[in-house]
């Protein structure tokens, strides 16, 4: 067990194989991570809901900030698992995106909350492609939208306060208006 997850990465193959984000728990009590199979190893970066809300779409404004390269060659995504008891999990603190220019990856670089050292060695880092970086922001848009009730006129997730629906000029949804009519038993 002379393994070392953290050790200076230089050299080493980071390239990410799989990536997903997803949320664990009941609506109202879930709690968000990034999965990452990183050299056959699973890497946990738990997150709040705003951390994983702010990690999409920095991905989407890095996405559309890169000059164009052309297609982009994806090799076959393999059918790995995700090992779900790795050890190699913490809560992240800071998290900073890059590109390598050379290799035309974005890089994800991620700090554990825990260990308070500006310059030290980050908890987890990864290269991803284009591809896999669209594919990561838009999930965590889909999974941190996927918590809330959808309104039924016009799609979109509903608040905890009012909600004012477009589809309806503005008006809340019809159903909350049509339940004070009078029941007369005469
Ligand atoms: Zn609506």
């Amino acid at each position: 067990m002379a393994e070392d997850p953290f050790e200076p990465s230089a050299g080493s193959d980071i390239d990410a194989q799989r990536l997903r984000v997803e949320a664990v728990g009941q609506p109202g009590q879930r709690r968000f991570r990034l999965l990452a199979l990183v050299d056959g190893n699973t890497h946990i970066v738990w997150m709040e809901k705003q951390q994983l809300q702010a990690l999409g779409l920095a991905l989407e404004q890095m996405l559309d900030q890169l000059p164009d390269r052309g297609p982009e060659l994806d090799g076959p995504q393999l059918p790995l698992e995700f090992d779900l008891q790795t050890r190699r999990q913490f809560r992240v603190g800071r998290m900073e995106l890059g590109y390598d220019e050379s290799r035309n990856r974005l890089v994800i670089v991620a700090h554990d909350i825990a260990e308070d050292d500006d310059d030290g060695e980050p908890s987890f880092n990864c290269r991803m492609t284009r591809s896999q970086a669209r594919e990561l922001s838009s999930d965590a848009a889909v999974v941190v939208a996927a918590g809330r009730p959808r309104c039924t006129m016009c799609g979109s997730p509903m608040g905890p306060g009012p909600h004012v629906c477009p589809q309806q000029n503005g008006h809340l949804p019809l159903s909350l208006a049509e339940t004070d009519t009078e029941v007369d038993e005469g």
